[in-house]
């Protein structure tokens, strides 16, 4: 499996990476400066660097500047403040492969890591299929049997995060981290919310509450309802 540097002095935001490449599987390595990064970045170690433009020391588009002298190859994904998206555009001079603005969802940044991985992208999902139900990542819907279900942006997001863990339980503060972000409030019900909508459009019983811990997907298909 991959391993990814995550080059950013924010604990806040490195350990939310973290926990979210981890449970993605990947391995995962923090350096929290620029000059860390950079001696990092050039060990050979890893297959990919999330690299914050605001590094104490040398700043991302130094390191980046530093790393492109040696190595060509290695994936940068630059994280980057939305209002200094024209600098960072202008700041690569071709040496990024892709950015992100702050604040993201934890699954759009997964999105641009598999993407910018080789290894990974042959194995692009396009769809996947959990019991009688199948999540088109192209279409953005759920098929339940036959049957295409439309969901809202947020919806999908949600139904994304159950049908990549199917049948495992996923605690409320873990899928606030893949479908709103680490900026999101941690004691709302919003997730609670979203759930009764995937309910109400999936069927009831494929969700199910597992007290005290979270939400699981049901991988069997459809269960009978109690
Ligand atoms: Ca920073």
């Amino acid at each position: 499996m991959s391993t990814i540097l995550i080059a950013e002095d924010e604990e806040r935001i490195s350990s939310f990476l973290q926990r979210g490449l981890t449970a993605s599987g990947f391995t995962t390595e923090v350096a929290v400066s620029g000059d860390a990064a950079l001696e990092l970045a050039l060990s050979g170690r890893f297959d990919l660097v999330i690299l914050d433009i605001g590094l104490p020391g040398m700043d991302g588009f130094e390191v980046l500047r530093r790393l492109r002298e040696e190595n060509e190859e290695l994936p940068v994904v630059i994280l980057t403040a939305r209002e200094n998206v024209r600098d960072t555009v202008a700041g690569f001079e071709g040496g990024a492969d892709d950015y992100i603005t702050k604040p993201f969802r934890f699954q759009e940044l997964l999105a641009r890591v598999r993407v910018r991985l080789k290894s990974e992208r042959n194995a692009a999902v396009k769809s996947i299929r959990v019991g009688d139900m199948r999540l088109d990542l192209r279409a953005k819907q759920v098929l339940v049997g036959s049957e295409a279900i439309d969901l809202s942006a947020r919806e999908f997001a949600m139904a994304e995060a159950f049908f990549r863990h199917p049948g495992q339980v996923l605690s409320r503060e873990q899928l606030l981290d893949l479908v709103w972000g680490y900026a999101f409030d941690p004691g709302s019900n919003i997730v609670d919310v979203y759930v009764g909508y995937l309910r109400k459009k999936l069927g009831k019983e494929r969700i199910a509450s597992v007290r005290g811990m979270g939400y699981r997907l049901e991988k069997g298909g459809r269960v009978a309802a109690a």
